[in-house]
């Protein structure tokens, strides 16, 4: 009977528990499945760019599995409700008695697969899920008293305890398997109707080697100043990994037990650049345990349930300014256009540009979380929605409501040549070092002459603005 491996977010053939736990178990035959679900993607405001990507990944992974014996096949439901039912048949015709697959932690996608197992064990067949999302499971990484941590440091210290303890695990290697197929591959689709990304996503490489050139590149060298220049979007001076851990091209195990290798085995002290990578990759651990243990962040809702009596301002002009690029703060414009025309923002520009949307213009948080999800090539629930309630000052280890960064000094302190601006803003070009970060303070005609708009708001008001809000719905 062959075994069925269901892909999701786990797009590999190295280091994914499921695949490998199948190959072993049916000696025979698997069968691999990938379904696509466009109006629950489109629902959870799924980027034309990151989809882009995950067919042309898709279709590295068809190839791959092919070499293997395995068919690739794949399943058109509109939305997950359909998926159990569509999956059952599946199996039924195809006589798969055994389903495997990598756990989402996802609110939909954990009810999704409660269906399915329900709808499997009903049937008769087995069902076996694996946890390859995460580093640590998240009872693993708890309080002293047993209970999820709300803030990073704690955690990450817990978490490099437990690490230590217990090793790093060493990714599993691809299974080394050649079954005889006995289906044909499908096609994979070149694209999805209403998912157009006009080329944006040919910008990243597909397939696993490119992933791990990438990595190895990184860890190789730019590392060494990484904990100076990642805060730099004027430097290419972080990995670029992100959109392949969304797809799951690259597991974090992968990630994880390369950078500790390079750091001599620790994940703590050692090389201040690894080190602090190291770090960021617990940041991403951190939100996806935090998801679980709280899954109405999934939901909407703030994780300080006393910052739903923020009272946000209905501006959908701001919010269209804010989107275009067209706030008249050079640092926010640079950055959203960085996004629209590419998929991709640097993490400063996103807790800079974030900060902007949620403090100055105090419009809700929620509304850049989905315009950031419907543009990001990275788009990931569980660190877009972490990064959003941070700034927002209202998740775990949220920055306190009263620190608003001053998108002027960032920009003066970040890119202080101002040749990221200049980059994303051909009609600033002009500007120097000094004038860039505040055009019109600078030299307002110019500024006119090249149709760079006023500040939509006035910093020092906005701050107040923010502050203020915050402060009645707290005391409420
Ligand atoms: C408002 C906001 C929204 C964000 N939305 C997303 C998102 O949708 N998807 C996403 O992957 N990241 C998101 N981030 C986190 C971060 O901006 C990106 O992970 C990072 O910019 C990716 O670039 P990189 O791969 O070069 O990162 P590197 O600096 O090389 O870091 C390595 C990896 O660590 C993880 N990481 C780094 N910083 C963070 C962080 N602050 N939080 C969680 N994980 C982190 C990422 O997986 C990243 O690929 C968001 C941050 C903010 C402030």
């Amino acid at each position: 009977m062959p075994g069925l491996v269901w892909f999701r977010a786990d797009l590999r053939i190295s280091d994914n528990a499921a695949l490998v736990d199948a190959a072993r178990t049916h000696t025979d035959a698997v069968v691999a499945l990938f379904i696509i679900c466009a109006d629950q993607w489109r629902e959870h405001d799924w980027a034309p760019v990151r989809v882009s990507l995950l067919l042309r990944q898709l279709e590295v992974l068809s190839g791959e599995l092919a070499e293997l014996g395995i068919p690739l096949k794949i399943l058109r439901c509109d939305r997950f409700d359909e998926v159990p039912n569509r999956l059952l048949g599946f199996a039924r015709r195809n006589g798969c008695e055994s389903l495997y697959f990598n756990v989402e932690h996802e609110w939909n996608e954990r009810r999704r697969d409660i269906s399915v197992r329900s709808c499997f064990e009903a049937d008769g067949r087995k069902v076996s899920s694996y946890g390859d999302q995460l580093l640590l499971p998240p009872e693993a990484v708890t309080t002293r008293s047993g209970t999820p941590f709300k803030v990073f440091t704690p955690f990450a210290r817990r978490f490099s305890e437990v690490m230590g303890e217990t090793g790093v695990p060493r990714p599993k290697p691809a299974p080394s398997v050649r079954f005889r197929m006995k289906l044909d591959p499908d096609p994979v689709p070149e694209r999805i109707k209403g998912f157009s990304d006009g080329g944006r996503s040919q910008a990243w490489s597909v397939g696993p080697k490119s992933a791990r050139r990438r990595l190895d590149k990184f860890l190789g060298s730019r590392v060494v100043d990484y904990a100076t220049d990642r805060d730099r979007p004027d430097t290419d001076g972080t990995s670029g990994l992100s959109p392949y851990l969304t797809l799951g091209i690259l597991s974090p195990l992968q990630c994880l037990a390369r950078a500790v290798k390079a750091n001599q085995g620790v994940i703590r002290g050692g090389q201040e650049g690894l080190s602090v990578w190291i770090n960021e990759l617990i940041w991403r651990e951190f939100y996806r345990h935090v998801l679980i243990a709280f899954p109405d962040v999934s939901r909407h809702r703030p994780l300080q349930a006393w910052t739903e009596g923020v009272l946000w301002r209905e501006d959908p002009e701001g919010l269209q300014k804010w989107k275009d690029g067209k706030t008249g703060v050079p640092i926010v414009d640079a950055a959203m256009r960085q996004l629209s025309s590419t998929g991709w923002m640097h993490n400063r520009l996103r807790m800079i540009s974030a900060s902007f949307l949620c403090k100055h213009l105090l419009i809700d948080w929620r509304l850049g979380e989905a315009h950031f999800m419907r543009h990001l090539v990275d788009g990931d629930l569980a660190s877009n929605n972490g990064g959003w309630q941070w700034s927002a000052s209202t998740g775990t280890d949220a920055s306190p409501y009263f620190r608003v960064f001053q998108p002027v000094s960032q920009s003066q302190r970040f890119d202080s040549s101002g040749d990221f601006i200049r980059s994303q803003m051909p009609e600033l070009s002009n500007f120097d070092a000094k004038s860039i970060h505040l055009p019109h303070q600078y030299s307002s005609l110019e500024a006119q002459a090249a149709g760079y708009p006023l500040p939509m708001v006035d910093l020092k008001e906005g701050r107040r603005r923010a502050i203020e809000a915050f402060r009645i719905a707290r005391e409420r």
